[in-house]
Order: C-alpha cells, then sequence, then structure tokens
C-alpha cells in the first residue's frame, strides 16, 4: 500500500513541479528507493497510455480512486509486474481487470503494435535509447559475458565501428566503440531480474555515466576520492579500474543512499573502498590519511536534466529554475575548488548528468580562473561531442550525437605533473594574482543537495565565465604590462 501512496504522491508533486522526481523519490524516504524509482520513473513514462485506458474504461469514477493512485496501480496490473498490495485496492482493481486489459489489447489493435513499449509516444528519446551494459571485470571478463549472453540466445555482433551500429534490434548486442566494458542492447532489454545483473557481474549504467571512471583511470595501487559518491555506480568503476588494490574513500552526505551503496557494492565484489557518511566540504585535504590521493571523481549534485526519463514535461517557473541552477552551479564550484587543494593531487574527474552550460563549462572555467596551477586535459578525440567552446577539451553527450543520457565530463590536471613540460593552459589562467581568491572551502557551508545549495560568492564569479574569460584575461595583461612599467621607472 506504502509503495503505492508514496508513488502517487510523488507523481502528483512532480506534475505541480515540486522537485525533480530523483529528489522527491530520495526525500520520500521509502525503506526500497530502487522499488519506488523504477515505479515512478515508468509510470511517469506510460502516463499518456495509462491515462487514455482509465479514461475510456471510466476507472476514476468505478473504483473512486485518484488519477496518480489509479495510474501506479494500473501501471503494475498492466504493465508491471503484478500488484503487489492486497485489501480494497486490490480487490477493486481485480474486479476491473478484465475490462481494462481489454482496452489495453485494443489500443495495440488499433495501433498495429504488439508490445506495450510500442505504445510510448513516437519520439521519446528515453525509448530509443539502447540499453547499456558494464560488465564488472571484479567478477567476470566481457569474453565470459559474451558468452553467457550468446548461449542465453541472444546474437553477439562484434565491436561497433560506427555509432549508428548501436542502434539495435530484437536479441542483438554488441561491445561498444568507446569503452571497452561496454555492451550495448536493444533499448527497454529488461536486465533487473537477469542472473548476471543480480550476481553483480553486470552493472546497469548508461554508456554516458562510464565516462568519468574509464578516463580518470586510476591505476591498481593508488589512493583515489570519489567525494559525492552514492549510489556508487562510478565508484565500482573505479574499483574494476584498480583491480580492487589501493585505497578508494567514498564519501556522500546522504546516509540512507550511502546504504544503499554499501549493499551494491558488496554485490559487485568491490573491497578497496572506505565509506563515509560526510560532506565533502568539509573532509581536510591536510589530513594525512589523504596524503596520498593523487586522483579525484567528482559527480555532484546537480539539475539532472540530462537524464531523459527524469526531464520534465513542461517548462518549470524560469525564476525559480535559475535560481536552482545558479545554487547547484555555486555548491558545484566550491566542491571542485575544495578538491583542488588535496596536496598530491594529479587529476580530477568533473562530471554531471546536466545539460546546462551553468553547472558544466562554467564551473569548469570559474574554477580554473581560481587554480591557475590546473588546466584541462583534452579527452577522447573520437568522441562525437565536445565541451562547448572554448572548453573543446570537454565531453558532452546528448540522446542524438552519443546515444546517451545527456552528461558533461572534465577532466583537470596538475600543470607541474606535466613531466616539467609548462604548457598552455586550456583556457587562459595566467596572472592568478590579479583573479580574486577562491572562497575558502573550510569556511561553515549550508547543506548543499540537488534541491538545497547556498547561492555564495563564488556564484558571482561563475556568471558567464567562460564568456568573460578572454576579455577579462586580456584587460589583466594590459594591467600587469602597466605595473611592470611602473616597477621599471621606480627602479631607475
Ligand atoms: N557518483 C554517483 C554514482 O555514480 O552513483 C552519483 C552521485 S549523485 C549525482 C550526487 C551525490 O552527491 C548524491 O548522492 C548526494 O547525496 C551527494 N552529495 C550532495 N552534497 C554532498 C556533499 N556536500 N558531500 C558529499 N556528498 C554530497
Amino acid at each position: 500500500m506504502a509503495l503505492y501512496v508514496t508513488a502517487a504522491e510523488i507523481l502528483e508533486k512532480a506534475e505541480r513541479k515540486q522537485g525533480a522526481l530523483k529528489t522527491l523519490v530520495y526525500d520520500s524516504k521509502f525503506p526500497n528507493i530502487k522499488q519506488l524509482f523504477a515505479l515512478v520513473c515508468e509510470t511517469q513514462k506510460f502516463s499518456s497510455v495509462l491515462q487514455e485506458i482509465i479514461e475510456s474504461t471510466k476507472l476514476l469514477k468505478l473504483t473512486k480512486l485518484k488519477m496518480p493512485l489509479a495510474k501506479v496501480l494500473l501501471y503494475d496490473l498492466l504493465i508491471g509486474q503484478g500488484l503487489k498490495c492486497g485489501g480494497a485496492w486490490k480487490a477493486n482493481m481485480m474486479k476491473h481487470r478484465p475490462r481494462l486489459q481489454a482496452e489495453l489489447a485494443r489500443m495495440k489493435v488499433r495501433r498495429k503494435v504488439s508490445r506495450n513499449e510500442d505504445l510510448l509516444p513516437a519520439g521519446s528519446p528515453a525509448d530509443q535509447l539502447p540499453r547499456y551494459v558494464r560488465v564488472n571485470t571484479l567478477k567476470t571478463t566481457v569474453g565470459d559475458a559474451v558468452d553467457y549472453l550468446k548461449r542465453e540466445g541472444f546474437s553477439y555482433l562484434g565491436q561497433a565501428v560506427r555509432l549508428d551500429n548501436l542502434t539495435l534490434k530484437n536479441k542483438d548486442f554488441l561491445l561498444d566503440l568507446h569503452l571497452p566494458e561496454v555492451l550495448a542492447f536493444p533499448p527497454n532489454t529488461d536486465f533487473h531480474d537477469h542472473f548476471l545483473y543480480k550476481a553483480g557481474h553486470i552493472i546497469l549504467q548508461d554508456k554516458a555515466s562510464c565516462l568519468p571512471a574509464h578516463l580518470l583511470h586510476p591505476p591498481p595501487g593508488s589512493h583515489v576520492i570519489d567525494a559525492c559518491a552514492a549510489p556508487g555506480n562510478k565508484t565500482s568503476h573505479l574499483a574494476a579500474i584498480m583491480k580492487n588494490r589501493g585505497r578508494l574513500f567514498a564519501f556522500d552526505l546522504d546516509g540512507k543512499r550511502l546504504s544503499t551503496m554499501s549493499t551494491l557494492l558488496l554485490r559487485a565484489g568491490v573491497s578497496c573502498h572506505q565509506l563515509a557518511n560526510r560532506d565533502f566540504l568539509t573532509v581536510d585535504p591536510d589530513d594525512p590519511q589523504y596524503k596520498d590521493v593523487e586522483y579525484i571523481l567528482l559527480d555532484p549534485s546537480c539539475s539532472g536534466s540530462g537524464m531523459v526519463c527524469l526531464r520534465d514535461r513542461s517548462p518549470a517557473d524560469q525564476e525559480e529554475e535559475k535560481a536552482r541552477l545558479a545554487a547547484l552551479a555555486s555548491f558545484q564550484l566550491r566542491c571542485l575548488n575544495h578538491s583542488l587543494r588535496f596536496p598530491r593531487l594529479k587529476r580530477l574527474v568533473y562530471s554531471t548528468c546536466s545539460i546546462h552550460s551553468q553547472e558544466n563549462e562554467e564551473v569548469v572555467a570559474a574554477c580554473l580562473q581560481q587554480n591557475p596551477d590546473f588546466r584541462l586535459v583534452p579527452l577522447l578525440a573520437q568522441w562525437p561531442e565536445r565541451g562547448l567552446e572554448p572548453l573543446s577539451q570537454c565531453l558532452r553527450a546528448s540522446t542524438t550525437k552519443t546515444l546517451t543520457h545527456g552528461f558533461f565530463v572534465a577532466m583537470l590536471e596538475k600543470v607541474s605533473d606535466c613531466r616539467g613540460i609548462k604548457k598552455k593552459p586550456a583556457v587562459p589562467v595566467s596572472e592568478a594574482e590579479l583573479v580574486p581568491p577562491a572562497p575558502s572551502s573550510d569556511a561553515k557551508i549550508p547543506e548543499a543537495t540537488e534541491e538545497n545549495s547556498d547561492g555564495s560568492d563564488a556564484e558571482e564569479m561563475l556568471t558567464s565565465a567562460v564568456g568573460e574569460i578572454n576579455d577579462s584575461s586580456n584587460k589583466k595583461r594590459k594591467r600587469k604590462r602597466k605595473r611592470k612599467k611602473k616597477k621599471a621607472t621606480k627602479a631607475e
């Protein structure tokens, strides 16, 4: 019962724009977040189909249910895994099941389709994305996973050579062209009940979300921080790359997400990790236990605007959205600046599942401006979608150009670690003395989450940082020349 009541409340709130679906799910404190999230996402996906059935069968009048509750119950009754409640609701829905099923069947006949998925509104991007699966190399090999799936009737087409190879049908699957442990299947292939998934041999992870750990690539034995880690897909990917050797410090502010993460890491066979329920911004970079940290993965809370299933169907209040993005960007910049304070840091990957430049290029540009000893590393030359100019070293991902959810990745490296070769920074970041200092991350900060973060000082630095960067550094150069001239005259 509680599952359906909570799911219905969340759908109602999401419709009234009271928060992003993902956040509403986590905020609900429901004991089985995964189950709730799946139900809410799927019901929203099939919302128009369910509404049509409800209206044409007059279900609300017959059952006295409200629309959101009717939708979640109907989803599980007709499309999902069957009703998971008893009592009056179940009896009521079961009574009307024959007419509801008949209406669904009539819809399929009218639209000349056989599968429920084919009833979804045409062009819904989520339903056209391949189902990506990351092979967990801590538990198996890509070869063994492929053989297992072949034995089960899937047909393996080898490694993709072009992006359009990833448009798959029936039981076909292939190895991705960019990421060596990622397999691609036709859209909506369901692995939730599959042995390989339940045993932790495969992880259901979008291809774009596999980029951060793949690009950071910490060697086995290294010391690594995953700053905002839960629910831990990227942590388990890092551990696989590190072959479970070294130390992987994983922080998250949300205890509930962290405990889900702990279960997932156990299932994935991860053993080199150390979880901490902590605000990353309060972690002391000079604490001796982090003295050997050379790699950081920072995947902070973001608007989630790249997640196709979470995208709002109608635009939210513009002013509210602007303020929310500014607060998120401010938090993201603080995390980024804080990460760069770890004394032995060599490389850091920053990622978001947002499509807004305010949370992506603008955060990175502002950070580079405040940290001139770091520069951008050009990423995957063969990747088809780049960061917005001038940050083309970064990667973007989207449903249209990369057949993934929307995503952004940047990699920063310490300039002094480039074997003594002082290369040109990715964006003009010289003359640091003229740039206002980065906000101290020791300062007391309010709790930062996707929905709630402070909009403080760093925010100003963020505003159109990308656009202004060239202009401001020209001015700075002029001022520096003037100062030099003045000094020289004094010396004379
Ligand atoms: N990297 C994760 C993965 O791949 O599974 C997803 C991370 S999610 C985008 C962002 C996470 O940051 C959330 O779990 C949130 O609880 C956490 N978070 C937000 N503010 C934080 C803070 N100040 N310190 C640590 N974690 C924080």
